[in-house]
């Protein structure tokens, strides 16, 4: 039985029936069939039917933010933004997709070589609750705009957006059983995920989530030998030079670490700050998180609702203690709230060294690590210090400066001045234990497509 749970008030909001391997069985069926049909469709009528997709999530906004904000306790404002962000990501692989697969001609010494970029048939994608409806969106759009079918495994305890999207795909008019969901009990994920990425249907499978998830999936599907994307965690590190504008990093360190509470794979997570600047930034961030309202969802001055799970609460609280045992400083926060829900206080961390866990592991919350790094080598060397590399940012006021700092950085991405985040128009993705391939704009498209080439002899 999957039971979904609001996190803010601690209520069962509903009790689902996991699926039997028979129905499992059926979902496969069913998408082999939808996807044989779905790739010899034009790109026109796929664009037409993802734009008539644009539309309803646009129409239908608040009530799949309301699921979201119940499901998983984000704020109802961020809920929005993120069906809205949905929306413009079935739109442009609406307006993109047939650019972007083109067909290539290629001389080869007079003759024509030709390389075409075809389907590969039904892929899975394992889905975390997080972003419960935008992960799911940034993959289907693209996946299925190249005439693939999709199956999705999605996080138990937002069952409720599962169902919404499924409902979606046919609302809009694509071919019954061309998006399907899966229904599968927490206690059976690994086996029964195992099997789906095994069985002959499943030619392709992405991860979003924990490294422990995608280690766990990408062997079963080396096993398989199916080509995956993994798209896992991060500790992302944002440096701050002295000669940056504080204000600015202030502002957009904060927002980036307490969105979504905090639970994002690119969520800034590692201040490190040049020691000429680290006492001030530090006032400036206790001041700044300290006008932050943690609480209900659905009230509009709130910035920081729940975490989405009791394990999960546990587990950050966990590192924050782990790390003041080993000698770091809470300069704020730190303390599970008496109050039902499973919230936590937005919580600065500082003093933080090598050994201490908001130093070395992902943290999933409202916990913001301050390291103080010497010069800029010190702190390329403490960014990398990491099994991580997903996101990256920089801040100073010398573009030259960020620039070599960013080419030095180990990470899928870094931005200059600004927030790192998610894009229809940029590859996204991360190296190490953030994961391999990429999602978004051209190069997220290509992942799950046979790259064929044709020698016109
Ligand atoms: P998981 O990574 O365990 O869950 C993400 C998805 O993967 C879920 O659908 C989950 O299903 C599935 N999954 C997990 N293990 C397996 C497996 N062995 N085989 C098949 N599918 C699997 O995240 P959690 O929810 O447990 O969160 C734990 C931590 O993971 C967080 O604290 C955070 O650090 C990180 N995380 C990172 C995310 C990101 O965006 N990078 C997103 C979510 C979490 P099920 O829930 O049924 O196990």
């Amino acid at each position: 039985m999957i039971r979904t749970i609001n996190p803010a008030t601690e209520e069962l909001l509903a009790e689902y029936q996991s699926m039997t391997g028979s129905e499992i069985e059926q979902v496969l069926d069913g998408a082999r069939h939808a996807a044989a049909e779905w790739k010899s469709m034009s790109f026109a009528c796929r664009s037409e039917l993802m734009l008539r997709l644009a539309a309803l999530l646009r129409e239908q906004k608040n009530i799949h933010a309301e699921t979201i904000s119940l499901e998983m306790g984000k704020p109802f404002s961020q809920a929005l933004a993120e069906v809205e962000k949905c929306a413009w990501v079935c739109q442009y692989y609406a307006e993109h997709a047939e650019s972007f697969l083109q067909p290539e001609s290629i001389d080869v010494d007079g003759v024509q070589g030709l390389v075409t970029f075809e389907p590969l048939g039904v892929v899975l994608g394992v889905m975390p609750w997080n972003f419960p409806f935008w992960q799911v969106f940034r993959f289907a759009s693209a996946v299925m705009m190249a005439g693939n079918g999709i199956v999705v495994k999605h996080a138990p305890n937002v069952t409720g957006c599962a169902i919404a999207i499924e409902r979606l795909f046919l609302e809009a008019g694509f071919p019954e059983h061309l998006y399907r969901t899966l229904h599968i009990d927490l206690e059976d994920v690994n086996r029964v995920v195992g099997d789906i990425i095994s069985h002959p249907v499943i030619r392709a499978v992405s991860v979003t989530g924990s490294t422990g998830a995608g280690i766990a999936v990408a062997s079963k599907a080396g096993m398989a030998l199916k080509r995956s994307v993994l798209e896992l965690g991060g500790n992302d590190p944002y440096i701050v030079l002295d000669d940056a504008d504080l204000r600015l990093a202030v502002d957009v360190c904060i927002a980036a670490r307490l969105l979504n509470a905090g639970q994002s794979c690119i969520a800034a997570k590692r201040f490190i700050v040049h020691s000429g600047v680290k006492e001030q930034f530090e006032e400036m961030l206790l001041a700044s998180i300290r006008s932050k309202k943690t609480g209900d969802p659905f009230d509009p001055d709130v910035a920081v609702g729940p975490i989405a799970r009791e394990d999960l609460r546990d587990e950050l609280h966990r590192q924050v203690m782990q790390s003041r045992e080993a000698g770091a400083r809470i300069v704020c926060g730190g303390e599970i709230p008496d109050r039902k829900g499973y919230f936590y206080p937005p919580t600065i961390v500082t003093d933080v060294r090598p050994g201490m866990a908001v130093y070395g592991e992902e943290t999933f919350g409202p916990v913001a690590t301050v390291i103080e790094a010497s010069d800029d080598d010190d702190a390329v060397r403490i960014a990398n210090d990491s099994p991580y590399g997903l996101g990256s940012a920089v801040f100073s006021g010398d573009d030259k400066r960020a620039l070599s700092i960013a080419g030095r950085l180990e990470a899928g991405n870094c931005y200059i001045n600004a927030m790192v985040k998610s894009d229809p128009r940029l590859p996204f993705g991360g190296i190490k234990q953030s994961g391999y391939g990429r999602e978004l704009s051209s190069y997220g498209m290509r992942e799950f497509v046979n790259i064929k080439t044709i020698y016109c002899g």
